[in-house]
């Protein structure tokens, strides 16, 4: 292995990512060094290099960002059982990087551990470089027996895990002639919908969000509507259940307008599950909520099962990707699309080509 390796680095909040070489990783213990195929870009890596997260996730910068990780086994260390995996493997990166003993990891739910270590997103560097650390080959699903790539991969382990999660977490509720909702079809909503049909074959599928473009690709990932966010998004709703309201809303934005539409949108006992993390707090009519019992919840990321039955899903050609690929070189011009609402589908970040 080379002994440098070009890393994008975040060195000053609020300023773009410094492409420049840093020393390769060593797979230590129970760790492993994946060469990274391809490195999602997350509406929370906008956030973080914003600095709107610096107290909450105090980082000693400069920092590697990058959580939505795929790629192949560059090294093992030495507490890697045997036989595990092979160099060269493909590899899915689990990124909810768990304790393993507390209360959550032994539930299964390591994104909720009390002290998770998410890559990028705590002391370690992430995927926006050529090699990415992995502390335990418990984080790593082989991907074998398929032809998806790793720039195909990498979002299925944020993007395409969050809105499964949401959604997996009411399927109970989806019975035949229910409504399911996915407001804002960008990364997670393209999967989102794509998940609604899966999950909810026999439910009606919503797709809302205040952009043609982005109503016209969710018809195509087979929303039986798509419907303009504005004031007469609810109207409309009301039409296409019957008055009824929807089941089960999830909510990739997490703007405060998002949340309160996506009130509003609910039937009696409906759920809203948000996943965006776009704006700052949620606002909803105590009454109607009451009256209503609607369940208003939150839903993090996904746990490795659930990625696992997510790649699982991609293996079987169930899963359209839609995915933009950019240079490491590149990644400032992504960040400044992605901000900007012009990335369809995920940006994802390929620096190995
Ligand atoms: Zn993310
Ligand atoms: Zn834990």
């Amino acid at each position: 292995m080379t002994q440098t390796m070009l890393s994008a680095r975040l060195h000053e909040y609020q300023k773009p990512l410094i492409v420049e070489n840093v020393k390769v990783p060593n797979a230590l213990g129970e760790g492993v060094v994946v060469k990274v195929g391809g490195a999602g870009l997350c509406h929370s890596d906008l956030h973080l290099i914003n600095g709107e997260w610096k107290n909450a996730i105090p980082l000693a910068l400069p920092k590697t960002p990058g959580h939505e990780v795929a790629g192949w086994v560059e090294e093992m260390g030495n507490l890697v059982p045997k036989g595990m995996f092979e160099r060269g493997d493909l590899v899915a990166v689990f990124g909810g990087w768990g304790c393993g003993s507390c209360l959550a990891c032994k539930r299964g739910d390591e994104q909720m551990c009390l002290i998770a270590k998410w890559p990028g997103l705590s002391q370690h560097d992430g995927g926006y470089s050529q090699y990415i650390a992995v502390p335990s080959y418990r984080f790593l699903i082989k991907v074998e027996g398929s032809r998806l790539r790793p720039e195909e991969i990498a979002p299925l382990t944020d993007a395409g895990l969050t809105p499964y999660r949401a959604i997996r977490r009411f399927r109970h509720v989806l019975v035949p002639g229910t409504a399911i909702a996915v407001i804002g079809i960008g990364g997670l909503g393209s999967y989102g919908i794509q998940y609604a049909k899966m999950l909810a074959p026999n439910s009606t599928t919503i797709a809302v969000d205040r952009s043609d473009k982005k109503l016209r690709f969710a018809k195509n990932l087979g929303a039986e509507h798509a419907i303009k966010l504005s004031e007469n998004t609810r109207k409309e709703v009301m039409e296409i259940t019957q008055g009824r309201g929807v089941d089960v809303v999830v909510d990739c934005v997490g703007a405060e307008n998002t949340i309160s539409a996506s009130v509003a949108l609910l039937a009696k006992g409906g759920a809203l599950t948000l996943v965006g993390l776009f704006g700052t707090k949620i606002c909803a009519p105590l009454m109607s909520t009451v009256i209503n019992e609607y369940q208003i919840t939150g839903s993090l990321w996904g746990n490795y099962n659930e990625l696992r039955e997510v790649i699982e899903l991609a293996k079987q050609g169930k899963v359209k990707h839609t995915i933009q690929t950019f240079k490491l070189e590149d990644i400032n011009n992504a960040i400044n699309l992605l901000r900007n609402g012009q990335i369809t589908g995920r940006a994802v970040i390929t620096p190995n080509q």
